[in-house]
């Protein structure tokens, strides 16, 4: 695989550009720079010192870059939804990476905030996020959890469910408020990657089919939320999946989603005020790689919105969409410690270096997971030593602990060097564990030259105190 950051390393590459102002660019958080010395910089923070001072392994999080993200997004929608006459509000999904500092940060860049549990909507509202900016989402809350979202006022409760219907209205009716919900709809389209696939029939756990038109399932919750007065309908909801590249699988909902909005009002009168499409939106994690660019898919979506409008004489609604990754996952990255270095000779005679780092799939479990690939460079020095085919891998006890599979990394890359992980900030910390009870790693937010943890370092402690001997 090719590697242009195994370049960077070379001083003559370096003597070119602008010696200590020299950009990773993508996948690398927007203020990333690679020194003279070699030493990474993010957020004008060397991560030399930034290790010295909070240990590794550390999550980094550029703020600059969180808000420039989540300020693109909101820019970009608004602009192109105005031409069409659809106003837009962006929700951060906070599945993604949730603390009281980010949900800060996005609130303030004008966006609202989207939870799928009762702990990420209690770190929104620690945050101050108004309940009326948050969502929330999941196909099985508990009644605690309703009970929380309708006291805290939230915007948004998306249903699941036909039997949820009932229980939100139930449990509305006991604290006397009326609870503003959408329904949560399952389009037949799926999407990841470059491609989108079409299926009729859905066989997952989230939302309600809209095969069968006015009997379909999605209909009979819409028309049951409608009979029930402590319901105020306030949108339709679909959500593709994930790392999403190409625009046409969010058109290809959008379609289904305003044709049953169509339905419901021919059959009821009642035009459903909003349509949220979820999130989804793709990133770059590789060299070469490029993120779904915010004005690209705003100006596809929004001329879409209109022809299909236009298509089917039905008026425009508002728009929401609930980025996660995207926001908050380039400007984050991991920076661990090398420490053993073993040369492993494979069947067909080649080598391959081992490197372990302190940290793995308890920080990032998305290579073993799906079999995601990352990016790592040597991020203390420069290097001028031959690159060699490396797998970085974790210090857990699981041989599929790879951090990352494929990587060339400089042939002198020794214990005490430091690695740095693109991409990670997204359900990176989000879905970590303690797995080998390798207490969890820092958060450390970057801005300005100035580290400040915004989730510390879990200690033994911490873990102990949980265990009742
Ligand atoms: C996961 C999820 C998101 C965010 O997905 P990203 O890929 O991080 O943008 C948004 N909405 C819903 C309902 C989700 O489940």
């Amino acid at each position: 695989m090719p590697n242009q950051d195994v370049n960077a390393q070379n001083p003559a590459v370096l003597a070119d550009s602008s010696q200590t102002n020299n950009v990773l660019g993508a996948p690398w958080p927007s203020s990333a720079v690679r020194l003279a010395d070699g030493a990474v910089q993010i957020g004008g923070v060397d991560l030399r010192a930034l290790a010295q001072q909070h240990g590794t392994a550390a999550y980094v999080l550029d703020e600059a870059d969180v808000r420039a993200r989540a300020r693109a997004l909101r820019t970009s929608f608004t602009a192109a939804f105005s031409q069409v006459g659809a106003e837009v509000d962006i929700y951060y999904a906070g599945k993604a990476f949730l603390s009281v500092a980010v949900a800060r940060w996005v609130h303030e860049e004008g966006l609202s905030v989207d939870t799928a549990t009762g702990g990420e909507l209690g770190v929104a509202l620690r945050a101050g996020v108004p309940g009326p900016r948050i969502g929330l989402h999941g196909n099985n809350k508990s009644a605690a959890e309703i009970t929380r979202a309708l006291t805290a006022g939230v915007g948004r409760l998306v249903i699941d469910s036909v039997a949820e219907v009932d229980q939100v209205a139930d449990l509305a009716a006991e604290l006397g408020v009326r609870a503003q919900v959408m329904v949560r709809v399952t389009t037949g389209v799926h999407a990841g990657g470059h491609e989108y696939i079409a299926t009729s029939h859905e066989d997952q756990k989230f939302g309600l089919s809209v095969v069968g038109g006015l009997t379909s399932p999605a209909m009979v919750a819409l028309q049951r939320v409608l009979h029930r007065p402590e319901l105020q309908l306030v949108g339709i909801h679909s959500h593709i999946g994930s790392q999403i590249l190409d625009p046409a699988g969010f058109i290809a909902a959008l379609r289904v989603v305003l044709q049953l909005r169509a339905l419901l009002a021919q059959s009821t009168g009642v035009v459903v005020p909003e349509i949220d499409l979820g999130g989804g939106f793709g990133i770059a994690y590789l060299p070469g790689e490029t993120d779904l660019e915010p004005q690209q898919i705003a100006a596809a979506l929004a001329a879409a919105a209109a022809e299909v409008t236009t298509e089917l004489g039905v008026s425009m609604p508002r728009f929401s969409f609930e980025p996660g990754r995207a926001i908050i996952g380039p400007p984050g990255v991991t920076v661990y410690t090398v420490g053993t270095v073993k040369p492993v000779q494979l069947a067909d005679g080649e080598v391959r270096t081992y490197v372990s780092v302190d940290g793995g799939m308890s920080d990032n479990i998305r290579p073993a997971l799906y079999g995601a690939a990352y990016h790592a460079i040597l991020a203390n020095r420069v290097s001028t030593a031959a690159p060699v085919t490396a797998r970085v891998v974790g210090k857990h006890c699981e041989s599929g602990d790879i951090v990352v599979r494929d990587v060339l990394l400089p042939g002198d890359v020794t214990a005490g060097d430091l690695l740095v992980v693109a991409a990670t900030g997204a359900y990176g910390r989000a879905m970590g564990s303690n797995y080998n009870m390798v207490p969890r790693p820092p958060v450390v937010g970057v801005r300005d030259g100035v580290s400040r943890e915004l989730i510390r370092r879990e200690t033994e402690q911490d873990l102990l105190a949980l265990d009742q001997g």
